[in-house]
């Protein structure tokens, strides 16, 4: 793929026929406006629909209809050990090693329960420290924790913002903020690419400073798995956890993941909220009293598999596993840029591009800020058969994903755009 955009249907066509993954689009469904595929530009907010889900689900509805309770052990993947079917998939996506992560709940539970093992106020050590402009149910999520301890969270949370009149905020303020709360600091908690702006922070980094001034570091990574590179257990992260109907095609409510470092998910003393499934499984239905964790993440869960729920999970991660996570990152970027080339050639209509300019600090999206018109031009894009995302109060989302999106949708795009006066 070459970087020298070009504005015209025939240079977006000729760069799709040499992208190695344009076949992966065949492999969702699109909707449909006036008989034809939409623009869906929504990856970020709702990833569309693997092919393969309604084949798999049948599958599982048979197995149940055949085994009923045998299923656990005699379905086609039985469901006793059916979160085992992710790991694999699930740990090269995020950089982790196997036992490191778990399908398992949803993302805000998720943020819970490691919360409360990883989030222990003690003495003059209760503070957590968040970007500003986080997503409202990590707020709610983090300012409810520093509530359970009794503490307010005026106090308890420190919110890193963007200096005055940016939007974007810089790493070296986070860095700062989290050596001027030294040993006060317990927990950096922060979305790994932020969902408004699509900022992609530096957890390396932000991770070695948490862990200089002793405090934990855990990321929300709602916007960033399945669509940055990330190495999780290199980086030293304590903890992290995900939804998958994001960027991950795993369906609305789909199920959500967790990381855990090995250094604390093989530690039997930390502490957790226990459950049956986060029990050794050896012993797990020998029904003895005494919680016995079992090593990894996998000792964070309470309950059983929703196995319905993961039916779309398996669909979509084998996608990911065929196309894979460099192939898919060296396409985002060159896709990514191509739109924000195209975006910078219209010129009658005020908006600025608040994402990062630097690919390196960025996943797909690009966030749109609209000085007045926003809604307006919102609505004219969706009438012409394009799907994104518009935010209150003035910002519209669009998210070229490189698994099903092409050049040629971007040129469409921008066609579009142009037509609207
Ligand atoms: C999408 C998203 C959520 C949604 O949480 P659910 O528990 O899955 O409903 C939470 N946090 C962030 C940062 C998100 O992007």
């Amino acid at each position: 793929m070459s970087t020298a955009y070009e504005a015209t249907l025939e240079y977006a066509q000729s760069e799709d026929q040499t992208d190695v993954l344009y076949p992966f689009r065949e492999r969702f469904y699109f909707p449909q406006h006036n008989g034809k595929d939409v623009h869906y530009f929504c990856g970020n907010s709702l990833g569309l629909q693997p092919k393969a889900v309604s084949y798999l689900m049948e599958k599982e509805l048979q197995d149940w209809a055949k085994f009923g309770v045998e299923g656990h052990f005699q379905a086609r993947h039985p469901w006793f050990s059916y979160h085992h079917l992710f790991s694999e998939r699930l740990a090269k996506i995020v950089g982790a090693k196997k036992d490191e992560v778990v399908a398992m709940n949803t993302l805000t539970v998720n943020l819970h329960l490691l919360m409360l093992s990883f989030y222990r106020p003690e003495g003059g050590r209760y503070k957590i420290l968040m970007e500003a402009g986080a997503f409202p149910s990590d707020q709610y999520a983090v300012e409810t924790q520093v509530r359970m301890y009794g503490y307010e969270p005026e106090d308890a949370i420190i919110e890193i913002t963007p200096k005055h009149g940016q939007h974007l905020i810089e790493e070296e303020d986070i860095i700062k903020a989290i050596d001027d709360a030294g040993e006060s600091l317990a927990v950096v908690m922060i979305g790994g690419v932020n969902y408004y702006t699509g900022q992609l922070f530096d957890l390396k980094q932000i991770t070695q400073a948490a862990h200089r001034v002793g405090a934990y570091a855990g990321y929300d990574l709602a916007h960033a798995v399945g669509n940055v590179p990330l190495q999780l257990h290199d980086w030293s992260v304590d903890f992290a956890c995900w939804c998958s109907y994001k960027y991950l095609n795993s369906g609305p409510g789909g199920v959500g993941g967790a990381y855990v470092h090995e250094h604390h998910g093989d530690n039997p003393k930390m502490f957790r909220l226990a459950g049956w499934w986060g029990n050794d499984e050896k012993s797990r239905f020998k029904m003895r009293k005494g919680f016995v964790p079992q090593k990894g993440a996998g000792g964070w869960q309470m309950s059983n598999a929703p196995v319905f729920n993961m039916v779309a999970h398996d669909a979509s991660l084998d996608i990911y596993e065929k196309a894979g996570m460099e192939a898919l990152r060296e396409k985002s970027e060159a896709l990514t840029g191509y739109m924000e080339y195209l975006l910078n050639q219209i010129t009658h209509l005020p908006f600025t591009i608040i994402t990062p300019k630097d690919a390196a600090r960025r996943g797909c999206q690009l966030s749109l800020l609209f000085d007045n018109r926003g809604r307006e031009v919102f609505d004219k894009l969706t009438e012409n058969g394009v799907i994104a995302d518009w935010r209150e109060p003035n910002v519209i989302r669009i998210a070229p994903v490189p698994l099903y999106n092409t050049f040629e949708d971007c040129y469409r795009f921008y066609e579009i755009l142009t037509g609207i006066k």
